[in-house]
């Protein structure tokens, strides 16, 4: 493969993945690139996704969408009245 600089960068970023090393991560490049349409475009959007709305929850720490409340913290909060209403 050609050194192309956008390339090398994604493998290296890639190969900071839990699990993969440079090797697999070459392979998963290529996998990308084959299938521009079907991988990258929807990948980059996603991540773009996760990159504003998923954040960590400050009370409690689990993972949450800024598009919805904390799943952990709503439930506990709804076990929390029906304690004190029941
Ligand atoms: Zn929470």
């Amino acid at each position: 493969m050609q050194n192309i600089s956008e390339i090398e960068e994604l493998i290296k970023l890639i190969s900071k993945l839990p699990g993969l090393g440079p090797k697999s991560a070459k392979r998963i490049v290529l996998k990308l690139i084959n299938n521009r349409d079907e991988l990258v475009k929807p990948m980059a959007s996603t991540l773009a996704q996760v990159y504003k709305n998923v954040t960590r929850c400050n009370s409690c720490g689990s993972l949450k969408s800024n598009l919805n409340g904390c799943v952990n913290c709503e439930s506990l909060k709804e076990k929390y009245t029906k304690d004190l209403c029941c």
